[in-house]
């Protein structure tokens, strides 16, 4: 079913089947309703091979802007495929003050890249994050992470072969330029565990040393309110 923008009628609601989206705003996956529309005539008038449209977010009421493609214009109305680009993605989200200060940064890049759909820009700051996280983690720290990733092979039960391009990102050795060409499915998988490695290799070390010090803290609080009363 296409959409279709009527001369008269405007956007024809019953035609414009509901759109679900992670909303880039509040991040629930929500229905979009259609807000602002361009008018039939202009779009018949300049005939773009593009067309832009606004919808609201029902969770959140925040615009998400789409561009849908014209499939076709005929007399009194425009026709756009279903398949539109979303301008803004939903932004990836990481605890990321647990992370040493230059992974941070490159860690940071990464995610952006990946919810800009470069996902071998991602994969190469991946590599870098992942570099500078092993720098970090001092000796032995390679290894470790290397452990923590075999784990998470396991939990999410990913065979080898698929796997080995997501080893050779984070652990491989040999140059910048030698790093295999990732799809949109692998570079899902490298996010997850790359998240997951950050994870196990600082966020919750940081986490739990953060929780028994304030535990500590109200233990010997209380025992100098004992000691004074
Ligand atoms: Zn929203």
């Amino acid at each position: 079913m296409a959409l279709i923008i009527d001369k008269h009628q405007g956007l024809d609601s019953n035609l414009a089947e509901r759109i679900g989206l992670e909303c880039p705003y509040c991040g629930v996956y929500a229905n979009m309703t259609p807000q602002s529309v361009p008018s039939a005539a202009s779009l018949l008038r300049d005939q773009p091979k593009h067309v832009g449209l606004v919808y609201k977010c029902d969770a959140c009421d925040a615009p998400v802007f789409l561009r849908f493609a014209v499939r076709e214009y005929t007399e009194n109305r425009v026709e756009l495929y279903r398949n539109f680009i979303e301008l803004e993605r939903p932004k990836e989200r990481f605890s990321f003050s647990y992370l040493p200060k230059t992974t941070e940064v490159l860690f940071r890049e990464a995610l952006s890249c990946y919810s800009g759909n470069n996902f071998n820009a991602f994969a190469s700051m991946c590599r870098r994050a992942s570099v500078s996280a092993f720098e970090a983690l001092g000796e032995g720290g390679k290894l470790r992470a290397f452990e923590e990733v075999m784990v998470a092979q396991d939990i999410a039960g990913i065979d080898d072969e698929s796997f080995e391009p997501i080893k050779s990102v984070l652990f491989g050795s040999g140059q910048h330029e030698d790093l295999p060409l990732l799809n949109r499915a692998q570079a899902g998988i490298l996010l997850e565990v790359l998240k997951d490695m950050f994870y196990q290799c600082f966020v919750r070390h940081g986490k739990l040393a953060r929780a028994i010090k304030v535990r500590r803290f109200f233990v010997s609080e209380s025992n100098g309110n004992l000691a004074s009363a």
